[in-house]
């Protein structure tokens, strides 16, 4: 299998000369099947599964972990709270296992083996292997007597110390001696990702190396420094030469971590650099509508409000309104917790801009959300003459028809919507600011299909809400250019929200304990988790669930509503509306009332499979009690065996009721996890090493770095800067500029 890679003299002439008239000038943009030990199929098959190209697409792809071959630990020095460990061993005894136990070696029919057993020793003491796929191979690999390298993770089964599934050498082509590692002194050696279909096509862990090393060799002088030198100096970072070489092979653990840095930092440093630029080039543009008054409906709205609005919620106001009356587009993004009131002031921003003379649209991300904050948009404009409607999926024709015309003819002020809204026979008259709830459901290019409805030429104020607490620079980054503005503060009175886990056995004081609430006219969430819209199980579980409470809590006197994804709209609708109203005195939900369901009168929330859900989304739905003026209750409902992440997250909601703190956590537990999958999708550019989750520190350094770059040559136009300005000219550091209409 390895033949491939030791291309003999004729095979690497013809490479060469094949390689010579495919090679562009830059080896770096050579097509990856010309790379010596590649071929046509696997190019395919690397195209296919990793996305490579070309052989600086290949160098791009960086190992997740390394393998540590000169640190070799004794077995009896290994733990199993240790991460991946190496041991080099002696294999003492071999025993496979069916269904029925142990398999004499006469018998051995490998469709039947269930497990293997293999006992190894190094002297210091005994460890067992184990091992459950791919027996057959393993089997034939590894001989009685003989001696190898096992690299894995140490666990602890039935008391005694194992490993399950190790990467296995012989201690004979291991090392040194043959080709691994050893390429530029490395004395670690990358593991890169991989697939089923890549391993089975030939494209091994052991190729990958030898095929980064072709490449390396090949097209490492090509790779141009992409930092200035003066900030490589003032940084402590390492040329690009010293990173690219050591993240591949490793000289050592201090290489490895500077070369970390240093492309985690140049990555960061870009991204940074290509959103401040656009923010500074915008700025410059007198490109927003000036709206220099607040209107007569604001006032009266303002005057109207049966309470005083928080300190922050005025602070974040005139931010706002500084913004809108500038003549610059505002690209604000609004972070509150849940509670804090954010509706409240997208209301004053709406009426501004009715204010204005322009039409506001207030987007939601769910049918569910926007019906409620039409709800409750409407209450606050009594008496202020603007009119708002409603328009979602499931808007009759008669009524869509009557809503576009008073959007076209400007006698709708204020449009509450979901994404219907986007849709192209929406038309405004003049759309002067668009203001978007909870956004990361909605896609960047939908936002760009908003700014195309504005009619008067220039680009809508854009207010984006989010209830997700994240750390600002964090926040500056996944939100692009937005400025950020802060709720940081509850309306007063807020009574604290006590959160109480709890396990099956306490069911029967639970449920009394609902009926006493209810009793007190009280009413109750009761939430089952559906991570997966689709998975049959979950469904099973709300439906075995609610069957339970219905139960447990028969009618008359109870009233139990249910609200679940499977719904047609109005049925969700008409089983909120009833629970909003009083008319249910229990909801049974799935987490589609995560986000912003507001029911004052709800003062109990209780949670099933509390473990199964996520920090944030936990801290999303308690967020849906306290909402009153009752004492309200968070239980969370758990299994009796948690894992330790699941125990921590438990804990934490139970100790404290801050959402930044949580969120904190949560990053640090999680790391890339969930942020980057949902949120950072929202990025202009892919991170390739850096992480936004855990590279916070680097993140915050790198901004810094960049807001001084651009003070200091705004139009990077210095000489010191000339690898700056070439390097954020490129192509995928191109920030689309969403607020500009295309
Ligand atoms: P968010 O959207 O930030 O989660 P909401 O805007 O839904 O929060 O507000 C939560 C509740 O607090 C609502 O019932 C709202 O009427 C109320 N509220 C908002 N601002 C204040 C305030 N300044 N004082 C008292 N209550 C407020
Ligand atoms: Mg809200």
């Amino acid at each position: 299998m390895d033949r491939s890679l030791d291309c003999d003299r004729d095979d690497m002439k013809n490479i060469r000369s094949r390689l010579h008239d495919n090679m562009e000038k830059n080896a770096l943009q050579t097509d990856i099947q010309f790379l010596p030990g590649v071929g046509p199929k696997r190019a395919a098959l690397l195209r296919q599964e990793l996305q490579v190209g070309t052989i600086g697409d290949l160098i791009k792809i960086y190992p997740f972990r390394y393998i540590d071959k000169s640190s070799i630990i004794p077995v009896n020095a290994a733990t199993p709270d240790m991460a991946y460990i190496q041991i080099k061993a002696k294999v003492e005894e071999i025993s496979l296992f069916g269904a029925k136990g142990s398999i004499p070696e006469e018998d051995i029919k490998f469709n039947t083996v269930k497990r293997m057993s293999v006992k190894i020793s190094d002297g210091s003491g005994y460890m067992e292997l184990v091992f459950f796929k791919g027996i057959k191979w393993m089997y034939s690999k590894l001989k009685v007597g003989e001696e190898y390298i096992f690299f894995g993770k140490p666990s602890v089964f039935n008391g005694r110390l194992n490993m399950v599934h190790p990467d296995v050498d012989h201690v004979k082509t291991s090392g040194q001696d043959k080709n691994r590692p050893g390429f530029m002194n490395a004395t670690m050696t990358g593991i890169y990702p991989s697939t089923e279909r890549l391993k089975n096509g030939g494209i091994t862990g052991k190729v990958m190396n030898k095929l980064m090393e072709n490449a390396l060799n090949m097209a490492l002088p090509d790779i141009e420094e992409s930092m200035p030198e003066y900030l490589l100096l003032e940084k402590g970072l390492v040329p690009i030469h010293f990173a690219v070489r050591n993240i591949h092979f490793p000289k050592d653990m201090i290489s490895l971590e500077k070369a970390k840095y240093r492309l985690k930092f140049e990555e960061l440093f870009y991204l940074q650099l290509s959103l401040l630029k656009q923010k500074y080039v915008r700025s410059r543009n007198e490109n927003g509508i000036r709206m220099p008054k607040v209107g007569d409906a604001f006032n009266i709205c303002y005057d109207s409000l049966p309470f005083d609005l928080t300190r922050a919620q005025k602070r974040v106001i005139t931010e706002i309104r500084d913004d809108m009356k500038s003549g610059h587009q505002m690209n604000r993004l609004l972070q509150g917790d849940v509670g804090s009131g954010k509706t409240m002031v997208a209301v004053l921003t709406a009426l501004i801009a009715t204010g204005n003379g322009y039409q506001a649209c207030i987007m939601a991300p769910t049918e569910v959300l926007a019906q409620q904050h039409y709800k409750n948009i409407s209450k606050y404009l009594k008496g202020t003459g603007v009119k708002t409607a409603l328009l979602t999926g499931s808007s009759k024709t008669a009524e869509r028809r009557e809503i576009h015309a008073g959007l076209e003819d400007g006698t709708v002020g204020i449009i509450v919507g979901t994404h219907a809204l986007f849709e192209d026979n929406v038309v405004f008259k003049n759309l002067g600011l668009a203001i978007i709830d909870e956004q990361h459901r909605f896609g960047v290019e939908q936002r760009a299909k908003l700014w195309r409805k504005s009619s008067c030429g220039l680009a809508p104020h854009v207010l984006v809400m989010t209830a997700t607490p994240i750390p600002r620079t964090l926040a500056m980054t996944l939100y692009g250019d937005l400025d950020v503005s802060v709720i940081d503060e509850l309306p007063p009175g807020r009574k604290p929200i006590q959160t109480i886990a709890a396990t099956e056995s306490r069911r029967p004081a639970l449920f009394k304990f609902l009926k006493d609430q209810i009793a007190l006219g009280r009413q109750v969430f009761i939430v089952y988790p559906l991570i997966f819209e689709s998975e049959k199980m979950d469904y099973k579980n709300l439906e075995t669930g609610y069957e339970q409470i219905v139960k447990a809590f028969p009618f008359p006197p109870y009233r139990t509503a249910i609200v679940h994804g499977k719904q047609s709209n109005e049925e969700k609708k008409f089983n909120m509306d009833a629970f909003a109203a009083g008319r249910a005195d229990i909801l049974v939900a799935t987490s589609v009332i995560e986000v912003g369901v507001d029911v004052p009168n709800a003062s109990v929330m209780v949670i099933e499979s509390a473990e199964r859900f996520g920090l944030s989304q936990l801290h999303q739905l308690r967020g849906r009690v306290g909402r009153g003026s009752e004492k309200s209750y968070c239980i969370l409902m758990t299994g009796s065996r948690l894992s330790k992440d699941s125990r921590h997250r438990i804990n934490l909601m139970c100790a404290t009721e801050n959402g930044f703190e949580l969120a904190e956590e949560d990053m640090k537990m999680r790391g890339p996890g969930d942020l980057e999958g949902t949120q950072q999708s929202g990025l202009p550019i892919t991170l390739n090493i850096a992480s936004l989750a855990k590279d916070g520190l680097i993140l915050n350094d790198a901004r810094q770095c960049a807001q001084r770059v651009l003070d200091d040559d705004p139009k990077l136009s210095q000489a010191k800067n000339r690898i700056i300005a070439e390097e954020v000219g490129k192509e995928k550091y191109r920030v689309r500029d969403y607020s500009q209409i295309s």
